[in-house]
């Protein structure tokens, strides 16, 4: 009798399910940000949230749960109730938490159902408006003069901008102070005002900044040169000298283990067609950013490129010897 009973509310749990996967979505989607609001992250969401309302037939919200080198936001969405309403923005910070964090509250993939990549971001190397320097052998011999004594800005460990101020530094062989904020936004901020000297962000955000005069810029972190008008002379760091440097940082789309498949399917082929959607590729281009469609955009092939990502950037992370508990 109990066994029938269990046989029937299994039945029941699993037709629920079912019409909940065929509904979806009937409420607001929430994409969680792991880093302020104001920085890269941000805006992709953004940009994606405005675009997912259309194949979706919902709202998306964006919510910022920053701090941690995004580790605070990742663990949110680990674990949310996992139904498809609320999913993950995050970036090469996915691959690399597990090799900088001792004691990271989640794994990585297995925690995460992954929905596609969605984008890929150069990296520029920047400084404030008052260094001296107008190229990048100029700012070689400044570094190598104040080594230590150079702050270099990043949005928290594990982030972008920390991940290629580490490549940075040992590229150049040198050792810099780091300075850590919750995010790329108060970050800039203070590269503005002159309160740090360098930060090597991504394109996303630096792109206005530059085309504005605020900061002055160095070189870019991936190996072709961008096509932007405020870009085009700038040389990579790896034609400065810096053989093979090479940083690209790229974003995904998440959701938590377990969320149904028909639920994850409808996510999937939501995200497809918005990275056919002119208007987010042009908004996208304009920053210098890459909207990718490969194999990354399914499931099994992101996931092989995020174990693929983790193996590559614990190596460098444990050159470095950056870890947190
Ligand atoms: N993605 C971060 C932000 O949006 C920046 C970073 O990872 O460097 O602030």
């Amino acid at each position: 009798m109990k066994s029938i009973w269990r046989y029937g509310a299994g039945i029941v749990l699993l037709a629920s399910a079912t019409l909940a996967s065929a509904d979806f979505p009937d409420k607001p989607v929430t994409l969680v940000v792991p880093f302020a609001a104001g920085g890269p992250s941000d805006k992709i969401a953004r940009d994606l949230a405005e675009a997912l309302r259309k194949p979706l037939g919902q709202t998306v919200i964006v919510d910022n749960a920053a701090g941690a080198g995004g580790t605070i936001g990742s663990a949110k969405v680990a674990r949310a109730t996992p139904d498809g309403y609320t999913l993950l923005v995050h970036h090469i910070g996915m691959a690399t938490a597990p090799a900088l964090y001792r004691k990271l509250p989640y794994k990585v993939p297995d925690d995460f159902e992954m929905l596609g990549l969605i984008n890929e971001a150069p990296s520029v190397v920047i400084g404030k408006p008052s260094l001296e320097a107008t190229s990048f052998a100029d700012l070689r011999k400044w570094i190598a003069a104040n080594g230590g004594k150079v702050n270099l800005a990043h949005a928290g460990l594990g982030s972008a901008s920390h991940l290629c101020g580490l490549m940075f530094q040992s590229a150049l062989k040198t050792s810099m102070t780091p300075v850590p904020y919750k995010g790329t936004a108060p970050a800039m901020t203070d590269l503005i005002g002159g309160q740090v000297d360098l930060m090597c962000e991504q394109a996303t955000n630096a792109v206005p900044q530059i085309e504005g005069k605020k900061v002055k810029v160095y070189g870019i972190t991936s190996l072709k040169r961008l096509p932007l008008p405020s870009l085009k002379d700038t040389p990579t760091l790896a034609e400065s000298g810096l053989k093979d440097f090479d940083v690209q940082v790229w974003h995904g789309l998440y959701a938590p283990k377990g969320t149904p498949p028909a639920v994850l399917e409808k996510l999937n082929a939501a995200l497809r067609t918005t990275l056919k959607d002119p208007e987010l590729i042009k908004r996208e281009e304009a920053l210098g950013l890459t909207v990718v469609n490969d194999d990354r955009l399914a499931a099994a092939g992101h996931r092989k490129f995020v174990e693929a990502e983790k193996v590559r950037w614990s190596k460098v992370i444990k050159e470095a010897g950056e870890y947190a508990d």
